[in-house]
C-alpha cells in the first residue's frame, strides 16, 4: 500500500479538530488548504560553469493572525506535500503560543553536501531573488531549518537588502549575532522545553528535583535540555544519541556526557557514566518524564504499551505515531505535543524579528523572561482546554490553535 502523503495526514488531523469545534463549512474549506503557494525553478551557475536548475517551493499557509513565518529546508526528498504539511503545523504552532504570525515553510530540492560554499551562496541568493516580492516583515519571514544555517540566512538577508537598497534585518531570522540575530536563539527550543517540564511537574504535583527525566537524542535540543535540567538539580537518569544510550538511576553527570559527546563528534559510545542500554530500552525505562528529542516516529504501537514515564514531552517533531498516541492515552500517559513543547525556538525567532523591527536588542535575561511567560501561558491554555473539552493535550492544542485562527478569519470577514 502506498504511504499516505504528509499533507493528507495533516488534513485528517485538521478534520477531527474541526469536527469537535463544529467549524462552519467555509472555515473548514479555507483552513484545510494553504492560502498561497509558490513553485519555482532556480537556475544557478555551478563552480564548473555549468547551470543547474533547482526546484523550490514556499507555502504561506494562513496569514489571518499576522505575517507568515517558517523555516527553509534544503533536502533531496523535498516535495510540495512535505512543505505544505510543515506550513500547516507552523500555523497551529504559532497560534498555540499566541504569536501574532501565520504559518509558512519553504524548501529547495538539493543536497547541500554536494555543493561548494560558493554554490550554496548562489543557491541562497537565487531563492531570495525568486521570492523577494513575497518576503518581508509584513509578509513572510523565513528561518533556518533542516540543512540551512545562520550563514545561509545572512546571504539571504543580504540579497534582499541589496535588491531593495535598504536595511531589512527582520526579513529573515536565525541570523548570526553580528547581523541582528537574537541572544538565546541557540538553546531556545531546549529552554522552552524546560519551561514546559516545570509546568508538567506542577501539574503532576511533583517537585522538579524529585522527578526522573529520560531524554532521547543528545544534539542541540536533547543535549541542551539535559544541560538545563542538570544545572537546576534535575535528575536525568537516561540519555542517548543514535549510537548509544545510558541509564543511571542515581542521575547522569551531564557535563561529563556533553564533554564526551563533543570530543567524540556526536557519539556517546564509550561514555562510562552509567549502564549501557539500547535506544528502545531508553523509551521504556523507569522514569517520570520521557523526552523524545531525536527523530520522528520513535513511539509506536510496538513500544507504547511499555512506556513507564507518566508524561511524554515531545521536543522532537512527530515522535509519536497516531497508534502510539491512542495506546498512551488509554493508559493515562499524558503526551505534551510537539506544537506546544518545542515552540521555544520559533518564539525566540519571533523575538529576533521584534528586536530587528525596533532596532533595540534584549539581554539574555529579557529573552528568557519573555520566553518563560509565553511557554507557561501556552501550556496553561492547552491544559485548561484539555480539561474543559475532555480531550488529550494534542487535541486540546489543535482546538486552541484552530479556534484562534478561525476567529481571526471571522473578524476579518473572510468566513
Ligand atoms: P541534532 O541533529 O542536533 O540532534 C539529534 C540527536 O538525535 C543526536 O544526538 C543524534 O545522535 C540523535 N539521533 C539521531 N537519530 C536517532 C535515532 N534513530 N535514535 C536515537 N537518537 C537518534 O537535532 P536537533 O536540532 O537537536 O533536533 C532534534 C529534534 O528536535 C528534531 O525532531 C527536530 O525537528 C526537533 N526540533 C528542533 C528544533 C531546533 O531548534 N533545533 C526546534 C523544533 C524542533
Amino acid at each position: 500500500m502506498a504511504a499516505l502523503n504528509p499533507f493528507t495526514i495533516a488534513q485528517q488531523q485538521f478534520d477531527e479538530a474541526a469536527r469537535l469545534l463544529k467549524l462552519p463549512n467555509a472555515a473548514r474549506e479555507l483552513l484545510r488548504w494553504p492560502m498561497k503557494e509558490f513553485h519555482f525553478t532556480l537556475p544557478v551557475k555551478m563552480d564548473s560553469g555549468a547551470t543547474r536548475v533547482f526546484r523550490a517551493f514556499r507555502v504561506q499557509y494562513n496569514a489571518a493572525r499576522g505575517p507568515c513565518k517558517g523555516g527553509l529546508r534544503w533536502h533531496t526528498k523535498e516535495t510540495i506535500d512535505t512543505v505544505r504539511a510543515l506550513a500547516f503545523w507552523m500555523t497551529w504552532k504559532m497560534a498555540v503560543v499566541d504569536l501574532p504570525l501565520g504559518g509558512g515553510k519553504g524548501g529547495i530540492v538539493c543536497n547541500p553536501k554536494e555543493l561548494s560554499l560558493a554554490e550554496k551562496e548562489r543557491v541562497s541568493r537565487a531563492y531570495v531573488r525568486a521570492l523577494a516580492r513575497e518576503l518581508g516583515v509584513q509578509r513572510d519571514v523565513p528561518a533556518p531549518d533542516v540543512n540551512t544555517t545562520p550563514q545561509i540566512m545572512a546571504w539571504s538577508m543580504d540579497e534582499f537588502e541589496a535588491m531593495l537598497g535598504e536595511q531589512h534585518p527582520g526579513v529573515i531570522t536565525g541570523k548570526p549575532l553580528p547581523l541582528g540575530g537574537s541572544v538565546g536563539r541557540n538553546d531556545a527550543t531546549s529552554y522552552g522545553g524546560l519551561c514546559i517540564v516545570r509546568e508538567v511537574d506542577t501539574m503532576l504535583g511533583v517537585r522538579f528535583e524529585r522527578a526522573r527525566y529520560a531524554i532521547q537524542g543528545f544534539g542541540n535540543v536533547g543535549g541542551g535540555v539535559a544541560k538545563l535540567l542538570h544545572e537546576r538539580d534535575g535528575h536525568v537518569v537516561a540519555i542517548s544519541a543514535e549510537d548509544a544510550a545510558i541509564y543511571n538511576e542515581k542521575g547522569i553527570n551531564i557535563p561529563a556526557a556533553l564533554a564526551h559527546y563533543e570530543a567524540h563528534h556526536g557519539h556517546l559510545a564509550g561514555f562510562d557514566g552509567g549502564q549501557s542500554i539500547t535506544n528502545d530500552e531508553l523509551l521504556t525505562c523507569e522514569c517520570d518524564i520521557l523526552i523524545p528529542a531525536a527523530v520522528e516516529h520513535v513511539l509506536t504501537e510496538r513500544n507504547a504499551a511499555a512506556v513507564r514515564g507518566k508524561v511524554v514531552v515531545e521536543l522532537a517533531n512527530g515522535p509519536t505515531t497516531p497508534d502510539a498516541d491512542r495506546i498512551l492515552r488509554d493508559r493515562g500517559v499524558v503526551v505534551i505535543p510537539d506544537i506546544l513543547a518545542n515552540a521555544g525556538g520559533v518564539t525566540v525567532s519571533y523575538f529576533e524579528q521584534v528586536q530587528n523591527t525596533y532596532n533595540y536588542y534584549w539581554s539574555l535575561d529579557d529573552v528568557h523572561d519573555q520566553l518563560r511567560r509565553r511557554m507557561s501561558a501556552a501550556f496553561r491554555a492547552v491544559h485548561e482546554m484539555s480539561l474543559e473539552r475532555g480531550v488529550d493535550h494534542r487535541m486540546a492544542a489543535y482546538l486552541l490553535a484552530l479556534s484562534r485562527v478561525a476567529k481571526a478569519c471571522e473578524i476579518r470577514g473572510w468566513i
